[in-house]
């Protein structure tokens, strides 16, 4: 059991065994995410007239994996879901909610963002749109603006983003360090971060800073020694940008594999820009993502395919540097666990939306509309290897998405609309 965290409820899924840290970590998390003023009350809720419920749990509903239930209703009280099902078969409860006929899905999970940062990349945007060269610094640019930004400039852009992913159906979100690139400035970020969710990443590894260019040996030492253990407390997570011009795979491994003796654990970006060693290392460190996944080996897949580690997909970063689409449906064929997310970041991609990651899944990457929603919502909580979330089935957090749509594939049938309506997130309605 979790400080900070409720009992399960009988025929609740199982907690992840967290380190006694990591307990330590998430109870001082939620007490500054969920204050008693802002917690749900225990009165509970029904849910009801859900057309078309995304429940990702196969012994229900229709028997697939996201467990369709027609007709469904779901059960809410405080932060949980306690009863999922037909809905002729609801219990009483103290509330009511008409959905409407309308569907009624997970919370999305999107377990890969960058949203603490300052500036934009507008004019890198458009001149690579345009086939203008342009020759400013990349990440550098960010790093930059990052630096020079106040601690409230960055909290105000982050909660910014927050609530912009939030109207989207996102209700979990997982975000990085990577645009200080100094002790102070990484730990900074994450402080930032933290106060937001428990789902931290420390990417002090994303590019070797501008400081050490001449040196990048001397970075290394730097993010496993003094800046681990200034951004240790704040994370859960360490992640590493393993590619040609960032850091090798012998760097890759010891800046994990600090991480991991600090109690952080493992995942990485792997084979985004070239093939390289990221996912085998993934595999051999047992992380929980190997993220992006585009230029991959037979072998790297059949690693991905015989462990715990999920490929995180990210389109919108292929989208927003018109780059070869990852081959999901290779990964999937080869009985890999697939997540989708956003990547959000200034460079890159700068979208929160992961309904758009999930059409152009669909659209792009070999993804059924069914596979595309299990990926953004239980294929999410895998990458961060959770259980509480990106389903409803009792005993998971009540995170709930409501479309203006009869069906979740309208997600992919109906891109770029904005079909989310409604959003609980931990019990409470939010949007
Ligand atoms: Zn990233």
């Amino acid at each position: 059991m979790i400080p900070g965290r409720p009992p399960a409820r009988p025929g609740s899924v199982p907690e992840p065994d967290p380190t006694a840290d990591q307990a330590t970590k998430d109870a001082m998390s939620n007490a500054t995410t969920v204050s008693p003023a802002h917690s749900a009350s225990t009165a509970s809720t029904l849910i009801t007239n859900i057309a078309s419920l995304v429940t990702n749990d196969p012994s229900l509903g229709d028997g697939s994996p996201l467990g369709l239930v027609q007709d469904a209703a779901v059960v809410i009280e405080g932060d949980r879901v306690v009863w999922t099902g037909d809905q002729s078969k609801a219990p009483a409860t103290d509330n009511r909610v008409d959905a409407g006929g309308r569907a009624v899905l997970p919370g999305f999970v999107d377990s890969h963002s960058h949203l603490v940062f300052a500036g934009d990349r507008t004019q890198e945007f458009n001149a690579r749109m345009s086939g203008r060269p342009y020759s400013a610094g990349g990440i550098r640019t960010t790093v930059a603006a990052t630096r020079a930004a106040s601690d409230e400039e960055l909290e105000a852009n982050l909660t910014r983003y927050l609530r912009e992913a939030l109207r989207q159906g996102t209700t979990t979100f997982e975000t990085k360090s990577g645009y200080g690139l100094t002790v102070e400035d990484e730990a900074r970020a994450l402080r930032i971060a933290a106060a937001h969710t428990d789902e931290v990443t420390f990417l002090g590894a994303h590019i070797v800073s501008p400081d050490h260019a001449e040196d990048p040996a001397s970075y290394v030492a730097l993010v496993t020694g003094e800046m681990l253990d200034a951004c240790a407390p704040y994370a859960r997570w360490i992640d590493v940008f393993c590619e040609k011009g960032a850091f090798d795979g012998d760097q890759a491994r010891a800046i994990l594999t600090a991480g991991r003796a600090r109690g952080l654990h493992p995942r990485i970006h792997a084979n985004q820009l070239s093939y390289g060693p990221g996912v085998q290392l993934a595999v051999e460190l047992d992380a929980a993502s190997a993220d992006h996944c585009t230029h991959l080996t037979d072998a790297d897949v059949d690693a991905l395919a015989g462990s715990r580690t999920v490929a995180t997909l990210l389109p919108g970063a292929e989208f927003s540097t018109r780059a070869a689409w990852p081959d999901a449906r290779r990964l999937l064929d080869a009985g890999v666990t697939v997540a989708l997310s956003t990547d959000c970041n200034p460079g890159s991609s700068f979208t929160s939306s992961v309904p758009f990651c999930v059409a152009l899944a669909v659209r792009d990457m070999g993804m059924t509309p069914d596979e595309a929603v299990w990926s953004a919502t239980a294929g999410g909580a895998a990458a961060l290897r959770r259980t509480d979330i990106g389903r409803l089935v009792p005993g998971a957090y009540a995170d709930l998405t409501l479309l203006d749509a009869p069906s979740h594939v309208h997600l992919a049938y109906r891109p770029g609309v904005p079909l989310v309506s409604g959003v609980w997130r931990r019990g409470e309605r939010v949007v």
